[in-house]
């Protein structure tokens, strides 16, 4: 069944344009091939289909192209179509109907981040050598900050060291979750640059540093296993790595800020993501209560299924208000580090329930692999740790509204 996109009334013609364009290409050029596009990325799959799948993704990224809709995160001089924060949000919601659509709009994780970091803070040097041939698709890349050693939601603990030799960096460190390891061409790792053994609770420590995959020391341990599966996320050991001091991504001592930055308007877009795939698990639902017969009757005539419906409808309608507010305080350069954390936690639970709504209405049907909403349901919990565990998050939250009251004002909800 096709997703339902209508113009948004009160928001601008061109939110609404590029939600109708995208709409088109998701339910005109990738829906009717997603089967396929699927069972083209199983192990053992048929070179024929391999290659049907190959050129049928090549068509749609011309179409998308053609569009005008190509790398909706960059801007024009760089690739990209040159969306606003906003419109590109609510672009998310309608492309990642379809699971695995974003590649095919030319947004593909890690590679994205790195892109926009690069674009932010790199030297003409740095975008002519990392990020040009990145969006040409003529590089991969990887993003290298978690350590098995150390608390990934506490970034300012890690380990990894950036030593200055002459006009080099040494870098000595062990890092794990680096996805699109084996692919990556060069990664951009996070390092403490400061005294390793001093006080970690200040973020002018870290700094990030562009390392070409082929310098000695870099050593791909393992690719990590992932719910049960072979997945591109490495151990990697960086064991006197050198790499000249030019490598340096931004000012010494700003790597927490920037990493900060990538993942704030980050999981506004993720966010929109899980709405935009939640989107497809309701209609999912939906469609299977309407459809299938049990114990003398539809689906959609028993009570714990409209209860299921109406529960995933509040999720879903909870869920997009809020990651629009939150993005529209962004937008506004407004403080929205209260809501971007309320986000954080509440879309992707949001998500895991109404996935997990979706496969039980359609039985064993929904944890095969003919539905997407197996995926789904491994992609929502793994949200919930990812780009903060939901507790962090909590903190912050708490941390802020006690602030304000502190200095004697209570919240508004209003703004
Ligand atoms: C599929 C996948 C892909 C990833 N890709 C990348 C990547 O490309 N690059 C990269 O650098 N990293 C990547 N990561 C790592 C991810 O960012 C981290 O897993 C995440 O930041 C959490 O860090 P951690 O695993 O070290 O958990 P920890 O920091 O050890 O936290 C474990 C748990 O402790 C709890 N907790 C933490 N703090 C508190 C607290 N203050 N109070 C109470 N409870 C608390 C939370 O429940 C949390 O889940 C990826 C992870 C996954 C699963």
């Amino acid at each position: 069944m096709p997703m339902n996109v209508q113009p948004i009334p009160g928001v601008s013609e061109r939110i609404n344009q590029i939600r109708l364009l995208t709409a088109e290409v998701v339910n005109k050029e990738i829906l009717p091939h997603e089967n396929l596009l699927w069972a083209a990325r199983r192990p053992g799959a048929p070179e024929a289909t391999r290659k049907r799948a190959r050129e049928i993704r090549d068509a749609i990224k011309a179409k998308v192209k053609q569009t005008g809709l190509w790398a909706p995160h960059l801007p024009e001089e760089y690739g990209g179509c040159g969306l606003s924060f906003l419109e590109h949000a609510y672009m998310n919601e309608v492309l990642a109907y379809t699971l695995g659509g974003a590649a095919l709009f030319g947004v593909v994780a890690p590679n994205s981040g790195n892109q926009k970091i690069l674009a932010r803070f790199g030297t003409p040097e740095q975008i002519r050598n990392w990020l040009v041939p990145l969006t040409e698709g003529k590089l991969e890349s990887g993003f290298s900050m978690t350590e098995p050693d150390t608390a990934g939601s506490d970034p300012r603990s890690l380990r990894t060291t950036a030593r200055r030799e002459g006009n080099e960096w040494v870098i000595n460190g062990l890092k794990w979750f680096t996805s699109n390891g084996r692919r990556a061409d060069f990664f951009i790792v996070m390092c403490r640059t400061e005294d390793p053994s001093g006080p970690a609770d200040r973020n002018g420590k870290m700094t990030q540093i562009i390392v070409p995959r082929d310098t000695p020391g870099v050593n791909i341990l393992r690719n990590i296993e992932v719910w049960g599966q072979e997945s591109d996320h490495c151990e990697i050991s960086y064991e006197n790595v050198r790499v000249p001091l030019g490598n340096q991504l931004g000012a010494a001592g700003s790597g927490h800020h920037a990493a900060q930055e990538r993942l704030g308007a980050g999981r506004v877009y993720h966010c929109m993501n899980s709405v935009g795939q939640m989107w497809r698990a309701f209609d999912l639902m939906v469609q299977r209560a309407t459809e299938r017969d049990v114990h003398g009757g539809k689906l959609e005539t028993k009570q714990f299924v409209q209860g299921f419906i109406a529960d995933s409808y509040i999720d879903i309608q909870a869920a997009r208000l809020m990651t629009i507010h939150c993005a529209e305080r962004m937008d506004a350069g407004l403080d929205a580090r209260t809501d971007i954390s309320a986000i954080k936690i509440f879309v992707p639970d949001a998500y895991h329930r109404v996935v997990d709504r979706a496969i039980q209405v359609w039985g064993a049907a929904g944890v095969s692999g003919d539905l997407p909403l197996a995926a789904m349901y491994q992609g929502a919990r793994t949200l919930r740790l990812a780009d903060g565990p939901d507790e962090v998050h909590k903190i912050l939250i708490a941390k802020n509204v006690l602030h304000r009251h502190h200095a004697g004002e209570s919240w508004d909800f209003g703004n």
